[in-house]
């Protein structure tokens, strides 16, 4: 509660007052009529947190090269194909990199021809997107590991690309090969001499807490949509393109204040 209260207290000054105030408040003997204020001074608080949380939020650079990092294929369009449509539309040279192909299909005893399928699938889907230059690192499905091997393939792309702007799996996602995506991605670029690209983090399955940029993609949300169904292995058994599409209205609304959004966090690298 009390880490609820600093983030709070960040928000603007005005948050802080109310912040005080709402805290004397309830440091006092309590009675119908304080905690009435009480209550009603911390509903403004909350009220001032969601307004105020699009201003602070920063859009997404356009830059001239892009490299987005996919742990699967369809990870790309569900964590940022708004923005990379915006990234094409402003003429950067983009790339996906795809560290696995997704060959994982429970069930299914033919991992090649799935892998096959997928690339097929992804290179549909970000045709739809724009984009044309991808990478297939086949590297294992589910097994995804970071090791000496995989950081030196992807700092040999980063110096062969020369990137501005890298998007990765963000922190706190919980699937494994998101993970390892992120840590391969970071460890890579920290290895990197004379090019410091910045790092956005996107939001695939794990939701995102500390949002630093916002790309608004209601002009882009239905080409994007489109590029998502292109994954028909995907979306047979669970329908990603309506829980994409509530994910994106959700934080436009939110965060951006528009009708929809897609969210990243700055990746710092030490
Ligand atoms: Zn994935």
């Amino acid at each position: 509660m009390k880490r609820f209260y600093v983030l709070l207290a960040l928000c603007s000054p005005l948050t802080a007052f109310l912040q005080c105030l709402s805290n004397s408040m309830i440091m006092y003997k309590r009675s119908k009529m304080k905690i009435k204020i009480a209550a009603f001074v911390l509903a403004v608080i909350v009220v001032n947190n969601v307004w105020c949380s699009g201003w602070r939020k920063k859009s997404i650079p356009m830059v001239s090269t892009v490299m987005v990092f996919a742990p699967h294929p369809d990870d790309d369009v569900l964590g940022c194909g708004g923005a990379i449509i915006k990234h094409v539309a402003y003429g950067a040279q983009v790339t996906v990199v795809y560290m696995t192909s997704g060959e994982t299909n429970p069930g299914d005893k033919k991992p090649q021809r799935i892998a096959r399928l997928r690339e097929e699938e992804a290179r549909r889907a970000a045709a739809k997107l724009g984009v044309h230059d991808l990478v297939f690192l086949r590297e294992p499905d589910s097994k995804l590991r970071v090791t000496s091997k995989t950081i030196g393939k992807v700092k040999q792309l980063l110096n062969d690309y020369q990137p501005d702007l890298v998007y990765i799996p963000h922190k706190k996602d919980e699937h494994s090969d998101h993970k390892a995506t992120y840590d391969i991605v970071v460890e890579g670029v920290k290895k990197l001499r004379g090019l410091n690209p910045v790092v956005l983090g996107y939001e695939v399955w794990s939701p995102m807490l500390a949002i630093t940029h916002v790309a608004e993609i209601s002009d882009e949300i239905q080409v994007k949509l489109d590029a998502l169904s292109e994954h028909k292995t995907q979306i047979a058994d669970m329908d990603f393109v309506a829980a994409v599409h509530a994910l994106n209205r959700y934080r436009g609304i939110l965060i951006g204040r528009v009708s929809y959004g897609e969210c990243f966090q700055l990746v710092a690298i030490e």
